[in-house]
């Protein structure tokens, strides 16, 4: 794989389509994945604080979520070759746990978004399976919500809690599962729920 250091954040070096294709794979065999798609904030963050950068650099890929680090790769002189922002990967996966009827989770937002999320997924993607949902607050502590992925072994696993909550709880979590892909998608939830 192709890496590009962007100020001290590795961001995988490849497009859209070839991410999708990736994560599909990982998902088809059953295989984990930890995926940040990170905007200028987050790169912020990571430079500022060491703790941020440990759960980054646990991601197996970081992406370039904005034009904002596309333009500051190219600054830097070291090109990306475009976006994969969060919203775009994750309605690009959505299709795909469609056509293969694989497994989502869903986790954050406040409960009559998730709620109103899950439903219009449901119908915009009527052939992919709801491994389960919970909204995003709740006590960190509470093991509930990881028996629960344990349990039913979603695919996909989005995880909508904000930048860091997000990153810090799939860092802390993906080690007690056997599979599914982990994405922080912010407030994407909020997007689909309208
Ligand atoms: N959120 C959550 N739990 C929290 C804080 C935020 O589930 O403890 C949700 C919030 O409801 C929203 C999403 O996280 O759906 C993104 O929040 P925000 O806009 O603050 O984060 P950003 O998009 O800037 O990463």
């Amino acid at each position: 794989d192709k890496f590009v250091s962007i100020l001290g954040v590795n961001f995988i070096n490849t497009n859209m389509k070839d991410m999708v294709e990736r994560l599909k794979e990982r998902m088809q065999s059953g295989q984990k994945g930890f995926v940040v798609t990170a905007n200028p904030e987050i790169v912020m963050k990571a430079l500022e604080d060491p703790t941020y950068k440990k759960y980054v650099e646990k991601a197996d890929y970081v992406t370039a979520d904005g034009i904002g680090v596309v333009k500051g790769a190219q600054i830097l002189g070291k090109p990306l070759p475009e976006r994969v922002a969060g919203y775009d990967l994750m309605r690009n996966l959505l299709t795909v746990l469609n056509e293969k009827k694989l497994k989502l989770y869903m986790l954050g937002a406040q409960e009559e978004t998730i709620e109103k999320a899950v439903q219009t997924i449901k119908v915009e993607y009527p052939d992919l399976q709801i491994a389960g949902y919970h909204h995003g607050f709740f006590k960190w502590e509470d093991p509930a919500i990881i028996n629960e992925i344990q349990e039913t072994q979603p695919d996909l696993i989005l995880v909508a809690l904000g930048m860091p909550r997000q990153e810090k709880w799939i860092a802390e979590h993906i080690d007690h599962v056997e599979k599914g892909v982990f994405i922080g998608v912010g407030g994407s939830f909020d997007v689909i729920a309208g």
